[in-house]
């Protein structure tokens, strides 16, 4: 067999064909080496599913829980059951679309992602782990594959949390990272709640949510994702085998000083809170650079009080996002922050600084037999795979907690997403779309 490369593969059928719709369950999946998913279809579903919430500059805005959401939740129902798929939705509106297999005892092996956006998203972002998940189950019907286990699809509800906080929020719930009430009750900028928004699109189900309250678990979940960095794209690699993900700590610092006249305070007397600010700043920039290749160091945000141009600035505020791939470097520079700030405090007399951590998420590894999954996968079709490691959150992180786990990385444009300019190559996407099918493949066929 000489599998065509991933990049220019469309619809190779030809083994699959031989082993005919009555393929068993205990045909090794190398039997099917050269089945590739549709590059076509799975293009089209993406452009059709992007034309919910389109906006003028060639992206989407389709927020979680609105109108928009309900519509494209409802096609992609009609695309799954299309497929011959159930589907069950659970307390907190994640959707199950399950391709059965031949032994009902297994538990499924599971893919997907996310198809709300940012109110400024992308075509890409979420929506191509769902439909190349929906994809792999369509390629399998076509070639008539009955896996032993089951295969499913999940959409989780509000990944993105621009709506609602907290980010990652249907995966979150079914893995027990916050409880479904607290879910329930997140309000939106106007007020409304996720409760109420999740009945009036009609997706309050009655599965239930979490691991812990009884759904179903998975054999493995592996997660299709544009990249959402420039690595592959700088590298000209087209798979990323995702190892993990980096794990965060976020803070809110605020400065305190006291506010005065422009003029006649001299430079000597002031209390300049700003001043003392922009320092830390430099600082969380240094403390990042010293932990390479994978620390991060982030301040997104700053405000300063009064926010006049003639009084000295009396209290400043700023966050601080902070991400590596060991926890022990996370806890450094946790450690770094909070010394350069009581020696802030204790150089700027006058001044008091404080510190809050708001966020905590430990570094997360994939499965490694997963990860190896995916290599391998890449490798069979002539593509060179890198590992690399996800800056992002993702569902795969949550889900990680209750099964083996392992995501595939595919390039976007120029690293760019949570843009309407996000841009992926359709035979990236496909090429991403093909190892999933493998791995898929190979773990619901094997014992
Ligand atoms: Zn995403």
């Amino acid at each position: 067999m000489n599998p065509t490369p991933l990049a220019t593969q469309t619809h190779a059928l030809d083994s699959a064909s031989a082993a005919g719709p009555h393929a068993t369950a205990d045909t090794p999946a190398a039997q099917w080496n050269s089945l590739g998913i549709d590059h076509d279809r799975l293009w089209q579903s993406l452009m059709t599913l992007a034309r919910i919430g389109a906006t003028d500059k060639g992206g989407v805005c389709r927020l979680a829980l609105t109108d928009l959401d309900r519509q494209a939740r409802e096609l992609f129902i009609r695309w799954a059951r299309e497929a011959g798929c159930e589907i069950r939705v659970d307390g907190i509106g994640n959707i199950f679309a399950r391709r059965p297999g031949s032994d009902a005892g297994r538990l499924a092996v599971a893919t997907g992602s996310h198809i709300d956006t940012q109110p400024t998203g992308g075509k890409f972002d979420g929506n191509y782990g769902v439909l190349a998940g929906l994809e792999v189950i369509r390629t399998l019907n076509d070639a008539g594959i009955e896996t032993e286990a089951p295969v499913e699809v999940c959409v989780w509800t509000n990944e993105e949390g621009s709506r609602f906080v907290p980010v990652m929020m249907g995966s979150g719930v079914y893995a027990g990272a916050f409880t479904l009430e607290h879910a329930l009750s997140a309000r939106d900028s106007s007020g409304l709640t996720v409760r109420e928004e999740l009945q009036s699109i009609g997706f309050a189900g009655a599965s239930p949510a979490s691991v812990a309250g009884g759904a179903a678990r998975f054999d493995a979940y592996f997660e299709a994702h544009i990249e959402q960095g420039p690595v592959l794209e700088d590298a000209g690699i087209v798979i990323g085998a995702v190892t993990g993900a980096l794990g965060q700590r976020w803070y809110d610092v605020t400065v305190t000083g006291q506010e005065a006249h422009a003029g006649p305070t001299p430079m000597r007397l002031r209390r300049d809170a700003l001043l003392v600010a922009t320092r830390l700043i430099n600082r969380v920039n240094e403390i990042a650079l010293a932990e390479q290749p994978n620390g991060r160091g982030t301040v997104g945000c700053i405000s300063a009080h009064p926010n006049s141009r003639n009084v000295i600035p009396g209290r400043a505020t700023f966050t601080v996002d902070f991400r590596h791939a060991d926890d022990e470097g996370l806890q450094r520079m946790h450690d770094a922050l909070h010394q350069a700030a009581a020696g802030a405090e204790q150089g700027g007399s006058g001044i008091s600084i404080t510190v809050e951590q708001v966020v905590y998420f430990p570094p997360v590894a994939f499965d490694q037999s997963l990860v190896d999954m995916i290599r391998e996968g890449a490798r069979r079709f002539g593509s060179k795979p890198l590992d690399i490691v996800s800056g992002a959150g993702h569902d795969a992180v949550h889900v990680a907690a209750t099964a083996p786990t392992a995501m595939i990385f595919v390039p976007c444009k120029d690293g760019i997403s949570h843009n309407e300019i996000e841009d992926a190559a359709p035979e990236h996407l496909s090429a991403g779309a093909n190892v999933l099918l493998h791995a898929i493949l190979q773990r619901a066929t094997c014992s």
